[in-house]
């Protein structure tokens, strides 16, 4: 079996593997809710749920198919190879050539973009985005995103060439220093999609400045980003690195939220802080930089892989996406499976954080509101929920909450 043969296999498998999970999601709308939530929808709301799971569902195994089969194409075809072939043989130009196409054919999934947003979002009334929005923020997408790829590609092409067989760690330290880097960056990169206004004085930001400030934390900012511009669902985060911190306030949760209950979401944040789950996150991060360094290297000395695509030399835009979109494919759920029990570990104890400060009622009902707000699923599968959850379900989390209450 040749290289590409055998991508084309893979590329099956893990769409296989992506259908199936879809499948479980889809059916798992008729398990039965957990007692514990059971107040979060009333029936007619319930009912609206599942008809926009459902549809949501079926979207998203549509958008799937569609982006598999034209990915498959591209390389039945060489397309790659074809495409770069209109550019300047110098090897950054032949790696630009091949990302840009990776980018463009993005464009599959324009229309199932369009679809959710413009007309199931809009349909059960989440939707905020005007069309000018929505098309703004996929130009943006397209070249921030093309932007960071061509980084990638270059850094893999300036350390290959530089340092050859050390390319495994070299790829890993200076991946992960750029994913700290985009971490670091990421209010700036957030400006372009959002405004940010500071929160106006009273009862709030005295409650969140005085709960950061006892533990040691400076607040340099309570920010409130405008999303409801594009949405009517809520979050919060906090950015920034040690102990100066940027808290960002969707303008959704403001609105929505009692005070008392945007604390208690902030004390669960800040239990990410305190237990420096970032950083973790980190070391995790690295560990799966050094498969893909790893793979990265077993790629590119293999010159005969590019030419089973159609390349006459290495192709560094190419190599790319051999490895995220076949190599690690097939061995990222395993990685998804350890990272999201480290996850919902971590989300327990940032509950209880919550607790702890004496906001555990105020989280169970803020969760039931975020919940309500996001129009989240109730009573996922057990089996999704352990392969691909990042959180407890709602359910598991309020359970974990009242008994920590007890003293
Ligand atoms: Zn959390």
């Amino acid at each position: 079996m040749n290289f590409k043969t055998l991508a084309l296999v893979i590329m099956f498998v893990v769409f296989l593997y992506g259908m199936l999970l879809r499948l479980i999601r889809y059916r798992s709308a008729g398990n039965p809710v957990p007692l514990n939530v059971v107040d979060v929808y009333d029936r007619d709301t319930y009912l609206k749920w599942r008809a926009y799971h459902a549809e949501k569902c079926r979207l998203g195994m549509l958008e799937h198919t569609a982006n598999f089969l034209v990915d498959a194409a591209l390389i039945l075809f060489n397309a790659h190879a074809l495409f770069a072939g209109l550019f300047a043989e110098t090897p950054f130009m032949q790696m630009f050539a091949v990302l840009l196409l990776s980018g463009l054919s993005g464009v599959a999934s324009l229309p199932f973009s369009y679809y959710n947003t413009m007309v199931i979002e809009e349909k059960y009334g989440f939707n905020r985005s005007t069309k000018k929005t929505f098309w703004l923020d996929q130009v943006k997408g397209f070249l921030v995103g093309l932007l960071l790829m061509v980084i990638i590609g270059s850094l893999l092409m300036l350390i290959h060439q530089a340092l050859g067989d050390w390319l495994v760690v070299a790829f890993a330290a200076v991946m992960t220093l750029l994913a700290l880097g985009i971490t670091f960056l990421y209010p700036f990169f957030s400006k372009i999609f959002n405004k940010f206004t500071p929160l106006e004085e009273g009862e709030l930001k005295d409650k969140l400045t005085g709960l950061l400030e006892k533990h040691g934390y400076t607040v340099r900012a309570i920010q409130v980003m405008d999303a409801s511009r594009r949405s009517t669902k809520s979050n919060a985060y906090f950015t920034g690195f040690g102990k100066m911190k940027t808290i960002v306030l969707y303008d959704t949760l403001v609105q929505a939220m009692t005070p008392e209950e945007i604390c208690a979401v902030f004390a669960h944040e800040m239990g990410h802080g305190l237990h420096k789950d970032t950083l973790k996150n980190q070391f995790l991060s690295f560990g799966q930089m050094l498969v893909l360094g790893l793979l990265s290297w077993l790629t590119l000395r293999t010159p005969g892989i590019f030419a089973s695509f159609g390349f006459s030399q290495v192709n560094y835009g190419f190599a790319i996406i051999l490895i995220m979109s076949v190599e690690f494919a097939l061995i990222a759920p395993l990685f998804g499976l350890l990272s999201n029990w480290i996850s919902r570990r971590a989300e327990y104890r940032a509950d209880a954080q919550a607790v702890e400060e004496g906001y555990g009622d105020a989280l169970i009902s803020g969760l039931k509101k975020l919940a309500r707000e996001n129009f989240s699923e109730l009573a996922p599968s057990p089996l999704l929920v352990k392969l691909e959850y990042s959180h407890p379900t709602l359910s598991q989390r309020i359970t974990a909450i009242e008994k920590g209450k007890k003293p």
